[in-house]
């Protein structure tokens, strides 16, 4: 039976460690800020960016909080985050995606000053990535990176496949897992006889946003499964959190799995907190007391 990996744990363990990095910065004068911006009330984003900003007030940063309503206009966005880049204070800008369709996401992700993106979304960032190195890297697949190590610290040679080619998820996480040597498929919608494709990975990453679409006689015996996939479900009355992967039928066959609730999702909030205290040390060109691992 595979084991799990414990995503809620090692997040708290990063959490603890990010707490001592921020005090560690205050006592040298450096308090790290960051601004959380959310257009509309979407629940699940309302949810995330709560979550966010708990967060970050537990580890000490500074938290500034832009909650705009839906019908805020694009030029209105483009100005507060205009305000957002030259604020001395705030080291970290997050637009909670999805926005609101009239409200181009693309160009209000290029307006944000790369060295405050702590999304990793701007295309200086996904272009730093892809060429292997300085970049601010997106939480989510960060996330999943730290938790691969923490199972395999050597990754060098293995089939990573990943399923999924979103810009959030699946493309950088591609970029990371190369940058580990591993040998990287990235499969998708489009993808033919993806079963076969999934039975030959070392590693297998879920982001796809379809419930328990990974099967367990899709795995490799001991494969290491992270299923980075959320969705909401009905169970008898009470909404319920699903990943991508079967998780029993997978759970008899890998080597090693992250379960949904409890698994990807504790730790992006952790690497978003971390891409802010990075973001702040390079822009004050002070050392960073977080290792890096
Ligand atoms: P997305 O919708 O942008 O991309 C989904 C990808 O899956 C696409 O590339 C598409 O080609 C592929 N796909 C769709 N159907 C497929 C199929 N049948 N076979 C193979 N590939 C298929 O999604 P996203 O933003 O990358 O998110 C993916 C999932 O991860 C969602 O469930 C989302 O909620 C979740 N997510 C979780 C976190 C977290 O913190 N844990 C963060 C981001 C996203």
């Amino acid at each position: 039976e595979a084991t799990l990996i414990d995503g809620a744990a090692v997040a708290a363990g990063l959490h603890s460690e990010l707490r001592s990095a921020v005090e560690n910065l205050v006592e040298r004068g450096l308090t790290p800020g960051l601004a959380v911006v959310l257009v509309g009330n979407d629940p699940a984003s309302s949810v995330y960016v709560r979550n966010k900003i708990r967060r970050s007030v537990e580890a000490g940063l500074r938290s500034f909080h832009h909650e705009l309503p839906s019908t805020t206009s694009e030029t209105d966005l483009l100005s507060l985050i205009d305000r957002l880049n030259s604020a001395h204070d705030v080291d970290g800008i997050l637009v909670q995606l999805p926005l609101p369709s009239h409200i181009d996401a693309q160009k209000v992700t290029a307006a944000i000053d790369p060295a405050k993106d702590v999304d990793g979304f701007h295309p200086m960032n996904v272009g730093k990535l892809s060429l292997g190195g300085g970049a601010l890297v997106p939480c989510t697949p960060l996330g999943c990176m730290l938790l691969i190590k923490g199972v395999r610290s050597q990754l060098a040679g293995l089939n990573a496949v990943i399923v999924g080619r979103s810009n959030i998820v699946g493309k950088p996480l591609a970029q990371l897992l190369l940058r580990e040597n591993c040998t990287v498929t990235v499969a998708h919608s489009r993808t033919e006889d993806l079963p076969s494709l999934c039975r030959r990975a070392d590693i297998l990453v879920a982001a796809v946003g379809q419930p328990e679409l990974i099967r367990g006689d899709w795995i490799k015996p001991g494969a290491i499964v992270i299923d980075v996939g959320i969705n909401r479900a009905e169970h008898e009355g009470r909404q319920k959190l699903i990943g991508d992967v079967d998780f029993a039928g997978a759970r008899a066959v890998a080597g090693a799995l992250t379960p949904v609730p409890g698994g990807v999702g504790p730790m992006t909030i952790a690497c978003l907190l971390r891409n802010t205290i990075d973001a702040a040390c390079r822009r004050h060109g002070v050392s960073s007391p977080i290792g890096n691992s």
